[in-house]
């Protein structure tokens, strides 16, 4: 099951579950789609994989499939993911 992070990852941002801001890789690194845009260049910091639109999980489920409760929240190095973004900005993510 996706699991659904409730801020950005780098910003802090909320990104409630019907957020259509949300953007996640296949490993379920969310962040909002401006620091997918402006900081990281569609590059996970944390896998180097490219990101999508989360889907919205319908309100009726999330009482019985609710949210992750605690808050994934570290600000990217970006002196350190530099050289990564900088390998991987150019390649098409299936490509990676
Ligand atoms: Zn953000
Ligand atoms: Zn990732």
């Amino acid at each position: 099951m996706l699991e659904l992070r409730l801020v950005c990852e780098h910003c802090g941002r909320a990104l409630p579950p019907n957020s259509t801001d949300a953007r996640v890789c296949s490993f379920e690194c969310t962040f909002c789609a401006e620091c997918v845009e402006r900081v990281l260049a569609n590059v996970c910091p944390n896998c180097g994989g490219g990101f999508e639109r989360r889907p919205v999980r319908p309100t009726k489920l999330l009482a019985k499939y609710p949210p992750r409760a605690d808050l994934v929240r570290q600000a990217v190095d970006l002196a350190k993911f530099a050289p990564l973004k900088e390998a991987q900005r150019s390649i098409p993510p299936h490509l990676r």
